[in-house]
């Protein structure tokens, strides 16, 4: 059984004069659980009609930007031509690579009517060897991501084996990603590769792990020994379990790049200013 090495609140972090994430990380208490570098939770929450909900054109390099979307409908467009536009239960999984610039935000039609908007965005770290790989853009319905079903409680695997299962997602780098929904009362044990970094972060609910009880909102840092962990619901809860290969090589980060090295950074800025990640 793995245990807990850490129960890490999330930070509010403010987008805007209106708008806020919370953010378990990084933050004081955590820089990375590698390769997983940034989790910011968005909502749940209402966005009144006619209020537009829209984060302007602006570069990413040398990782993975996912976008787990469980209620609303946003919007995504590149560089490269991508138009995406996904619904709750939708995943965005955008690698960014050598570079490229978006824009992402509700769609039109979901801003002229407002509604419930709740996402996550995750980034994941790329091995140097890939940093610099052409872009792609994977756009992941709800119905391509296999469901497992134990008692009354669902594994959604976006991405790695899960039991037999695939998750969609292309990765670089062993990575997995499952949305794991169990309703109050109900327990679960997610088996995990060994040697992976693990954790967890609840979207919604109360669990208790490792006789601990983690609030909403929280990331649940795993041990590294084990391969397995029993969550139990106190309420119905939602989860998402990252594990993955660590990645062991320094990381340098700046804004939305990601990279080994300062004069990595410096030349990314260099490139997106000279217009080498196109534009919209
Ligand atoms: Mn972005």
């Amino acid at each position: 059984m793995k245990t807990v090495k850490k129960i890490i609140p999330s930070e509010k972090k403010n987008l805007g004069p209106k708008q806020f994430v919370m953010s378990p990380l990084p933050n004081q208490w955590v820089g990375q659980i590698s390769p997983f570098i940034m989790l910011d939770h968005f909502g749940p929450k209402h966005i009144p009609a006619g209020e537009p909900f829209f984060v302007p054109p602006h570069p990413h390099r040398g990782f993975v930007p996912v976008t787990i979307l469980f209620d609303g409908e946003v919007e995504h467009k590149d560089s490269f031509g991508n138009i995406g536009r996904i619904k709750g239960g939708d995943v965005q999984w955008m690698t960014a690579g050598s570079g490229v610039v978006h824009s992402e935000g509700a769609t039109e039609s979901f801003s002229e009517t407002g509604g419930v908007l709740h996402l996550i965005q995750l980034w994941i770290n790329l091995p140097a060897a890939y940093k610099m790989i052409t872009p792609s853009y994977q756009e992941i319905k709800s119905e391509t991501i296999p469901v497992l079903k134990e008692g009354n409680s669902q594994v959604r695997v976006i991405a790695g084996d899960y039991k037999n299962l695939k998750g969609p997602a292309k990765t670089f780098s062993p990575v997995s990603l499952l949305h794991v929904i169990i309703p109050e009362g109900e327990e679960i044990t997610i088996e995990l590769e060994k040697m992976f970094t693990s954790s967890y972060y609840l979207t919604k609910g109360q669990t208790v792990v490792d006789e601990y009880d983690v609030p909403e909102q929280h990331l649940v840092w795993l041990s590294d020994e084990g391969d397995k962990i029993t969550v139990k619901a106190i309420r119905d809860s939602e989860l998402l379990f990252m594990a993955g290969e660590p990645i062991n090589e320094p990381l340098v980060s700046y804004g939305p790049f990601v990279m080994n090295s300062k004069t990595e950074i410096i030349q990314a800025i260099h490139d997106y200013e000279n217009g080498l990640m196109g534009s919209i």
